[in-house]
């Protein structure tokens, strides 16, 4: 029979509880009787059954019940403080008694319930200070708009639970409610004395609700053992006849090998065996924690006393060792509530002394030398806990991937060796009851010979996890201080000082491999958790918990990566070989830009794994050879196809995708130099792209840069690589099957919507485009502008115009709105001019570069077909959490692109920057990225690596600027003698030399910081390079410009567009100010 438990509701008990307020009056001065008589008043209409039913605030309860009280008692009542008092975490506390009723209920299978006449507290959540885990069915009056004593609220939870009444037993402390249950046909349990209370369900339930041994429970029906055979064993091993049962619980602890209680003939001891299954290699070893706990007890270290070791897995299915019971105690909470601030300092220094008396055993002595390999255990730890991980591994966690990486990387180079317990931490040790005497060591499983700093570490992870974590309560935001308990930093020092050793200086180090540890093991038990053979009822849990450690992990590894960088040493010749390179050493001749200074012989490589390559050479062999390949096609197709590729821009069709730029991509795949950018972080099994790191693309990027036709030829333009990459790092396969792949391909392209012309946009959060749901799809209504993409849809406006006006439904939704009714076929209005009527003056010909510059490319393009939409889906969540980010196929009904806008009057062909309407537009809910509100996050890490490419680029158009600036100022003669040898023209080009190599380290710091501490933590840096690099840009490419005359406004040179763009960047990454208040904002908090 299923039963109910309704646990006796909190609300009632406390607020009737006489003692409590009767109590509170007394010490207030206020007339007994008073807050009762207050709660009474108006009945069922009165402020309390109001507050209760969820029909007032509890600011409106507070002013009537403050009212209420002072006409009943003629004086002022502070009902505030009466408030404070009834919502207390004191008074609140759930008796330890019922808990424990609970576990042991639950245990039987039955089912329990909490039915709670309580209310809403200011900010918003209901009050009910219990653990809702311990409840299959949580009924609360506020929620429901009923209170008890009224039947509905009973029938209501009795339905959730699926029971009848008869079935059911209720416990209240107050006679109505008890009155109202038991008139249902509910068996009831009057509450006064909770001790009571328990015994007089036990009655009824007949069976116990409490443990006697501390920590035990029931055994787990997974986890049975045959009693039988091992009460034969037992009796053989204890030589005792003596009858009597055989008393079996299990410890609630021991998440890896089950820890049993018994109790036979007088006799308690523990009984500890391997999990039933097939297990991991070397994992659940119990006869070697067997062995070493029987070594070191006899070296003095406190272990509880072995006494038997049974390998035969006949007797119970596993082999398993037996030891003593030491009776004691055990702080499962690291902040030791209920104890002063010294008992908690001496309880922490008595964990440290106890670590180094194990870090002190004379393993050779103790008989322990061949207990573990000698040298090298954390390197082979590492090794071990990825193989671990990688055989349990069920999806791919980011951080765990670059912790793969990072780890072996930063191995500590030197190591001590002593016995190391592997678990060491405060629920692992049983005190004295009375003394801070550390009586015993327990679960040794993961013990070895290794690096005691380990375990150091490892004892310091509770200082990270929250209060709440599931399996080792933490200590992260709790006041150290004030409890008395040493900080981590503190704790280690304790252990040197103990030890005699010098603090390490690579503690972050052990911190992270520490919870690399932990992630892998949780792991572990994850997966057996799906094959049902883990050992805690937790086990289930830990797949999420894996993902939080790694992340606590990768954060260590993050401050790791500073301290290295910070005490990188500064005469190591990290030296970019050429400092005054040229440009295309084999650049074909363009108009004005006769000579090209060759470049010096590249000195010899200096590679260092991790360190910041500052220059090509210094780039690892294959991606040396990767940068060679792309300079030689960059000097082989590209530039020499620019003079093509600028008459097509200024031509009729530019708005069509040129044919050579077609045909290098095809040339450029083949060559293998295709998705370079996706940077190795996001893509680290190389499944999309080229898997290079930040430092090594900003070196290939730069070289892109040269051009302004390059990024497009090797897939690597803007937006479609930010898009690409959020579809790589948030996208579900699904989405990655119709989006990322023809992306990758080239053959589809896209844009990003964000900016919307009413409000300022680069405050991502004022954007006011709506995404609502509605029967089950996604609508969405907005209007966005400079929307990059690219050209063909407009040029299918141009050759088009009419068709685009006929009522299909394809050219209906993406026809460009402009201002006129275009059904109508007026196309007076219509903002597409022909190129001539754009730059009449330029005609159509050759060499012109006026109508574009091509460098990001989307919304405009005929091949575009997503739109990677940003819009609201909650105006009233908190600010970054109101956004949200679609995939919008740009053919869907209602998207409508109203016009292409120019930047200095430069249409960029074949990309464009359209202004478009979403009205009414539909989308399925599987079009949605990550989940609702998570758009903001989105945005953040679109912009990852993302958001240096523009920087890396323009370094390549300031050098490409520069180099022509040389070529024409040393061919041209000004007042009889070359331009070159006036000296305001020398002044600007070292002034340029200077500004470019300042900028370009910055870029590669930046890079460099991303790729070994992460985006994140690069924050400051890719802040400070966008700042930089476009005004550094925007000043060289105007220095050449001058030094050109009027030929460097001109389309003849690509001086004018990389002008452009360095200009349109002060803005299209977000603008200057915001940036400079991001550094500003970051400097005043790190630095002072
Ligand atoms: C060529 C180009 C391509 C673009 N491509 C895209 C695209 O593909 N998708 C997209 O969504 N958007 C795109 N944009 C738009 C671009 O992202 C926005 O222009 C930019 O975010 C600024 O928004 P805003 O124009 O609304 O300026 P506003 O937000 O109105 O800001 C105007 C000015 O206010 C000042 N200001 C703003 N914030 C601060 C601050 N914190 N402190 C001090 N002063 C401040 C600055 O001087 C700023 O320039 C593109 C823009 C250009 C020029």
């Amino acid at each position: 029979m299923t039963r109910c438990y309704s646990e006796y509701a909190i609300m009632s008990r406390r607020v009737t509880a006489r003692p409590g307020h009767t109590k509170w009056e007394v010490q207030n001065h206020i007339p007994a009787g008073t807050i009762l008589k207050a709660l009474i008043t108006g009945g069922e209409n009165g402020p309390w059954l109001k507050f209760m039913r969820g029909e007032i605030t509890k600011e409106d309860f507070l002013q009537e019940f403050r009212r209420l009280c002072s006409e009943i008692s003629n004086t002022s009542v502070p009902v505030d403080n009466f408030f404070s008092l009834l919502t207390s975490e004191q008074v609140a506390k759930q008796f330890p008694v019922m808990t424990e009723a609970i576990i042991q209920i639950r245990a039987k299978g039955l089912q329990t319930a909490v039915l709670s006449n309580n209310f809403y507290l200011s900010n918003g959540k209901s009050f009910l200070p219990l653990d809702r885990k311990q409840f299959d069915v949580v009924v609360e009056s506020c929620v429901e708009g009923v209170c008890k004593p009224d039947h509905r609220i009973y029938k209501l939870c009795l339905e959730r639970l699926g029971l009848q009444p008869s079935e059911s037993i209720f416990l209240d402390d107050l006679g109505q409610n008890i009155k109202a249950a038991a008139s249902l046909g509910m068996r009831t349990i009057k509450v006064n004395d909770p001790e009571a209370a328990v015994k007089e369900l036990e009655t009824l339930l007949g069976f116990t609700l409490r443990t006697v041994i501390p920590n035990t429970r029931p055994v787990r029906k997974t986890m049975e053992i045959p009693k039988d055979s091992l009460e034969k064993y037992l009796r053989d091993f204890l030589g005792t006849q003596t009858t009597g049962p055989l008393e079996l619980l299990q410890f609630d602890h021991g998440q890896s090998n089950p820890t049993y209680y018994i109790k036979l003939a007088g006799h308690q001891l523990v009984l500890r065996k391997k999990p039933p299954g097939t297990l991991l290699p070397s994992a659940h070893a119990v006869e070697r924690e067997y062995r070493i706990m029987k070594a070191l007890a006899s070296a003095g270290v406190p272990v509880p006393k072995v006494l038997d070791l049974c390998e035969d897995s006949r007797v119970i299915g596993t082999p398993f060792y037996l030891m003593e019971y030491c009776p004691g105690l055990i702080y499962k909470d690291p902040s030791l509530p209920g104890l002063e601030p010294s008992q908690r300092r001496a309880i922490y220094a008595a964990m440290n002394r106890v670590l180094c008396k194990i870090h002190s055993v004379d393993f050779k002595a103790a008989g322990l030398e061949d207990y573990g390999k000698h040298g090298d255990y954390i390197p082979r730890q590492v090794q071990t806990w990825i193989k671990q991980y990688r055989a349990s591994e069920t999806s791919t966690i980011p951080a765990m991937e670059r912790l793969i990486e990072w780890l072996p990387l930063h191995l500590p180079r030197q190591e001590k060796i002593t016995v190391v317990h592997g678990d060491f931490r405060l629920d692992n040790l049983l005190f004295h009851p009375e003394k801070t005497e550390v009586l015993a060591v327990f679960d040794w499983e993961l013990s070895t010979l290794g690096d005691p700093l380990s375990d150091v570490a490892y004892s310091c992870m509770a200082h990270y996890l929250p209060p709440s974590f599931p399996i080792l309560r933490g200590l992260r935001d709790c006041d150290l201080t004030q409890l008395g308990i040493p900080t981590a930093e503190e704790y280690f020092r304790m252990y040197c000082l103990h030890m005699g050793i010098p603090p390490t200086e690579n503690w972050n180090f052990y911190m992270a491999f520490s919870f690399f540890r932990v992630a892998a093991i949780l792991q572990g038990v994850y997966r057996r958790s799906l094959t049902g053979q883990a050992s805690s009822a937790t086990a289930e849990q830990s797949g999420k918990m894996t993902e939080f450690m790694s992340d606590l992990a990768w954060e260590f590894a993050v401050k790791e990566g500073f301290r290295i960088f910070k005490e990188m040493p500064a005469t190591k010749p990290l030296t970019r070989s050429y400092h005054t390179w040229a440009g295309p050493r084999s650049l074909p001749s363009t108009p004005g830009a006769r000579s090209y200074i060759s470049l010096p012989e590249p000195s010899s490589a200096h590679a260092s794994k991790g360190a910041l390559v500052i220059s090509p050479e210094g780039l690892s062999p294959p991606v040396r050879e990767l940068y060679e390949r792309l300079k030689q096609f960059m000097d082989r197709y590209v530039y020499p196809a620019e003079p093509e590729l600028r008459r097509h821009q200024a031509s009729a069709e530019r708005w069509t995708p040129s044919p050579l730029v077609e045909d290098l991509k095809e040339k450029a795949k083949a060559k293998g130099l295709w998705n370079l950018f996706l940077p190795l972080e996001t893509d680290p099994e190389r499944k999309y792209g080229a898997g290079l790191t930040n430092v090594e693309y900003a070196h290939l990027c730069e070289l892109m840069g040269m051009s302004l036709y390059a990024p497009e030829i090797f897939n690597c333009s803007a937006p479609d690589t930010g898009n690409m990459e959020l579809l790589v790092r948030y996208g579900t396969e699904e989405q990655k099957a119709r989006w990322l792949t023809p992306l990758l391909e080239g053959k589809a392209r896209s844009c990003f919507a964000m900016t919307e012309p009413q409000v300022a946009s680069s405050d991502a959060t004022n954007i006011e485009s709506s995404i609502r749901e509605e029967d089950g799809f996604y609508v969405i209504n907005g209007h966005k502008w400079w929307i990059s993409a690219g050209q063909q849809l407009h040029s299918q406006l141009m050759q088009k115009r009419f068709r685009l006006c006929a009522p299909s439904q394809r050219q209906e939704n993406r026809r460009f709105c402009v201002g006129q009714d275009d059904r109508t076929g007026d196309s007076s209005r219509n903002l597409s001019p022909t190129p001539r009527s754009l730059h009449p003056t330029l005609g159509e010909a050759e060499g012109h570069f006026l109508s574009g510059f091509s460098l990001l490319r989307g919304i405009l393009d005929p091949r575009c077909q997503l739109c990677v939409f940003m819009g609201k889906t909650d105006p009233h969540a908190p600010r970054h959490r109101q956004q949200s980010v679609l995939l919008v196929p740009m053919d869907a009904p209602g998207i409508k692109v109203i016009r292409p806008l120019t930047v200095y009057g430069l249409d960029d062909a074949p990309g464009g920057h359209g202004e478009v309407l979403f009205e009414q537009v539909r989308v399925p809910k599987e079009s949605m990225v990550l989940g609702p509100g998570r758009g903001f996050e989105i945005a953040q890490g679109r912009l990852g690596p993302g958001r240096i490419h523009h920087c890396m680029r323009l370094i390549g158009h300031s050098e490409r600027a520069l180099a022509l600036m040389k070529a024409r100022v040393k061919s041209r003669v000004a007042f009889g003698k070359p331009l070159v040898e006036q000296g305001t023209l020398l002044a600007d080009i070292a002034q340029s030399r200077v500004e470019i190599e300042q900028a370009r380290l910055l870029v590669l710091k930046a890079a460099h910081l991303m790729d070994v501490v992460g985006n994140k933590a690069a924050a400051l840096d890719i802040a400070m390079i966008k700042m930089v690099a476009p005004s550094m840009a925007y000043r060289v490419i105007d220095r050449a410009i001058q030094a050109f005359g009027a030929a460097g406004l001109s389309g003849d040179y690509p001086l004018a567009q990389f002008f452009a763009w360095a200009r349109a960047l002060r803005f299209a990454d977000g603008p200057d100010e915001v940036h400079r208040a991001a550094v500003a904002k970051m400097e005043l908090k790190n630095r002072i």
